[in-house]
């Protein structure tokens, strides 16, 4: 854990301040759960928060309260860029260095004259002016709430706050089930529902808003699912060519690579999806247990992430990433097998 320079932050922020919030690109519920109920907790202090998100998220986020107010660095940027030049200091919520807001973002960000504060819970942080990282804490939302409660104002806790932590905590720990989730993470939860949230509701709102594509898309992802039993390991591709027939949507396939981890002696699980934009193969890798999927993707696909849940990505062709990805699992049969007791 490190927690850097807050006995100076909450003098700072003694005086009202101008401030701007960002999550990371492609934001989920963490990244705006946390940046939303931040910015109506620091609001309520008296200060002028403004969250910019680098790009759009998915519409089944799009009702948490607040969200109308946030903009887009990539196609509001007259907007984001006042908000950033007019503010005093700006928070990092939900990413642990510049580069995962998206090139045009980190140049303006690099330029900034101020100061940073980074809440985080990735590993390997950047360093910052001041700093709450903590790589045990399931969520960047619940890592804000032990933030208010450090200022000693739990009870400004409303409604509203209560309802983006809940979605934060709730998306990231895979609706409470991941190791991450602790009874700290339960308490702070039922303290949520005290404090309004509707646990129903968001759920509901969240996991219940499937287009009728959507679910077809799923149907696809599941029929091209392969399982390489001798590595406990299975994985998900989609192409361009299939997201387009089910007009792929945004969010469309978040929480798919989790079927794969599903089955039955799985402890590891990947989804590569093509993305022609960018002339990649974004990966999403799961695990269970003690297998690293922070290191594997840091160490073969340029990303990273948690011990369990970690990204990254191919340059090359999906014939050449998957061939690529099955002949990296030899090296890795051991840790494979004993990950897990199955
Ligand atoms: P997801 O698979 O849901 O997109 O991401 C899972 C976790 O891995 C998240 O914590 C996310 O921040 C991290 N992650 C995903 N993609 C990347 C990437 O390309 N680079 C890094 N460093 N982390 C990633
Ligand atoms: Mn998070």
């Amino acid at each position: 854990m490190i927690l850097k320079g807050f006995n100076e932050l909450r003098v700072f922020l003694e005086t009202p301040k101008n401030i701007v919030i960002i999550g990371h690109r492609n934001p989920d519920g963490d990244a705006v759960g946390s940046t939303l109920a931040l910015k109506h907790y620091l609001d309520k202090k008296g200060h002028t928060a403004t969250v910019l998100m680098p790009n759009d998220y998915p519409d089944f986020l799009h009702w948490l309260p607040g969200s109308d107010t946030t903009y887009r660095f990539d196609w509001q940027n007259n907007q984001s860029q006042k908000a950033i030049q007019k503010s005093d200091i700006i928070f990092l919520l939900d990413f642990n260095t510049l580069h995962r807001v998206g090139s045009d973002m980190q140049n303006t960000l690099e330029k900034y004259p101020n100061d940073f504060v980074m809440i985080d819970h990735h590993q390997q942080p950047d360093d910052m002016k001041y700093m709450y990282s903590d790589v045990s804490i399931c969520s960047t939302s619940q890592m804000v709430y032990q933030f208010i409660e450090m200022n000693s104002d739990l009870l400004l806790i409303d409604k509203d706050i209560a309802t983006c932590l809940y979605t934060g905590i709730m998306t990231d720990t895979g609706s409470f089930r991941f190791r991450s989730t602790t009874s700290l993470t339960h308490r702070i939860i039922a303290d949520l529902i005290d404090k309004g949230a509707q646990n129903d509701r968001i759920h509901n709102n969240v996991y219940d808003a499937n287009s009728y594509n959507r679910l077809l898309l799923l149907g696809q992802a599941l029929s091209n699912l392969q399982i390489l039993p001798e590595y406990n390991t299975a994985f998900i591709t989609l192409t361009e060519e299939e997201k387009k027939r089910f007009d792929f949507q945004k969010g469309d396939t978040e929480g798919v690579v989790n079927y794969a981890l599903s089955l039955k002696g799985i402890i590891f699980a990947a989804i590569f999806i093509e993305d022609k934009e960018q002339n990649i193969i974004k990966i999403s890798f799961r695990s269970k247990g003690t297998f690293s999927v922070n290191k594997f993707a840091r160490n073969h696909f340029n990303g990273g992430g948690h011990d369990n849940a970690s990204g990254g990505r191919s340059e090359l062709s999906m014939e050449e990433t998957i061939t690529n990805f099955s002949s990296l699992l030899q090296n890795y049969k051991t840790e494979l097998e004993t990950s897990y007791e199955i």
